[in-house]
């Protein structure tokens, strides 16, 4: 039967900071599982499964395999509140499971159909759908608390480790990442020479030192405003993380409380200078995405994005006189406009507003969007649906709304080929490709003059 008690009296709450065991009311939802990487006095995953208002958890000291010829010691521990689920960090050495907790990956799991696990007896089948394990598995009761945790013949079968997983299925971080979080501005790049595009060689480093050569240029756009990061600990051939919310202790991180539709309050991040962009590129981002308006004028956007998305084939002479026909409707409304490539297939246009409401931002990106489309139903398309785009651009203006964050200028895009989406001169469309300007090629540009120098005059 679920029981927290034991749970409770093997920590001392005082100095650890894991969830205080509390019964959750079982309610009829899905079963939840996670997880956990636990490197304590012996490395290890715990494997929790939901079960009446707690997490029933073994210990898997090699870790699940994929292979459903092995089979893992699996040695039932202590009942976990549910709340354990979302954690992760480091327990103070000499406490009880000292070391540090990743979470290692989480999500729902089934029985099969009218039954009930017998948790004390075994065995016990299930299904999960997780991101890294899916399918069936099964645990098998040998004597006392060892059981076997056996993968099941199916199509989830994989010819992987576990061991090949290297990060957070939260945060995206590694374990030492998890160990010694940066609390500082010092930033102590860990894994410089870690290549995070393989085919380009682009080391971390140079990620780095670009936005540290860029600094001037790019921080004049994403210092201030809320963002979102694209995260790759272990590059472009990895898992990816879109993240909205930082756990970065960095001082040059500042984070702002905000009350959204899903939540009551979430926490929103936003650079305060160079030193917090370079302390997320420790943290693995390496792509920034921006909202249209500064952190402390929420209701004041001053940024107006189009994003020109060509249907894939479509020729670049098409793309560009699309380009262009934007241009001449934001000429016609006296509306400065600025170039920038995408880094993939298109160009961006940003118009820079003198502070205007989310309301008439909306308003005015949409009736120029629908403009385009009247005059030219043939070239292009407000529905971002794939099939209505065929052989036609899609004018993306759902970006200016609260809340909507589009890729900051100068950022790279964790794309083939490392490409920057790079601000250029009007003069240069016919001239750079959407995919023109990279991390390799981007040095020669730093002589010039930049492009956008006087956007917010
Ligand atoms: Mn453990």
């Amino acid at each position: 039967m679920a029981d927290l008690k034991p749970y409770n009296a093997k920590r001392n709450f005082t100095k650890t900071t894991e969830p205080i065991g509390k019964k959750a009311s079982s309610k009829n939802q899905k079963l939840k599982f996670v997880i956990q990487h636990h490197l304590a006095r012996k490395d290890h995953y715990d494997l929790r499964l939901e079960y009446q208002g707690v997490y029933v958890s073994f210990a898997v000291p090699k870790g699940p395999s994929f292979n459903p010829l092995d089979k893992r010691l699996a040695i039932h521990v202590e009942d976990h509140p549910l709340s354990y689920g979302n954690f992760e960090g480091t327990i103070p050495k000499g406490e009880y499971g000292g070391g540090t907790v990743m979470l290692f990956d989480k999500g729902y799991y089934t029985f099969p159909k009218d039954t009930s696990p017998n948790f004390s007896k075994g065995p016990v089948k299930f299904t999960l759908q997780g991101k890294r394990l899916k399918g069936s598995w099964s645990l098998v009761k040998m004597q006392a608390d060892n059981w076997l945790l056996i993968k099941e013949k199916d199509e989830y079968v994989k010819k992987i480790n576990i061991q090949d997983y290297q990060t957070s299925i939260k945060t995206g971080r590694t374990m030492e990442e998890i160990t010694h979080p940066q609390k500082n501005s010092k930033i102590n790049l860990t894994n410089p020479q870690k290549l995070i595009f393989q085919k380009e060689k682009v080391t971390k480093q140079a990620i780095f030192q670009y936005y540290n050569q860029i600094k001037n240029r790019i921080m004049p756009f994403l210092e201030n405003r809320l963002i979102s990061t694209v995260r790759a600990p272990e590059g472009t051939n990895g898992e990816i993380f879109f993240m909205k919310h930082l756990n970065n202790n960095s001082k040059d991180i500042g984070h702002k409380t905000m009350k959204t539709k899903s939540t009551d309050k979430t926490f929103y991040y936003y650079f305060k200078n160079i030193n917090g962009l370079l302390s997320e590129v420790q943290m693995n981002s390496y792509e920034f995405h921006i909202w249209g308006c500064p952190q402390n004028a929420i209701q004041k956007p001053d940024i107006l994005v189009f994003d020109l998305d060509p249907d894939e084939g479509l020729s670049l002479k098409k793309v560009r006189a699309g380009v262009r026909d934007l241009k001449q409707i934001l000429d016609n409304l006296k509306l400065k406009s600025y170039l920038k490539t995408s880094g993939g297939k298109g160009y961006h246009i940003y118009v820079p507003l003198p502070m205007t409401s989310w309301q008439k931002c909306e308003k005015i990106s949409s009736d120029i969007a629908n403009l385009m489309v009247l005059n030219h139903p043939e070239k292009y398309t407000t529905n971002m649906r794939k099939e209505k785009r065929k052989n036609k651009i899609f004018i993306d203006y759902f970006r200016n709304k609260l809340g909507s964050t589009s890729v900051c200028p100068y950022s790279l895009r964790l794309k083939k080929k490392a490409t920057i989406s790079c601000p250029i001169f009007w003069t240069e469309l016919d001239k750079i490709k959407p995919d023109g300007i990279t991390i390799k090629n981007f040095k020669k540009r730093l002589k010039k003059k930049d492009p956008w120098a006087n956007f917010f005059e």
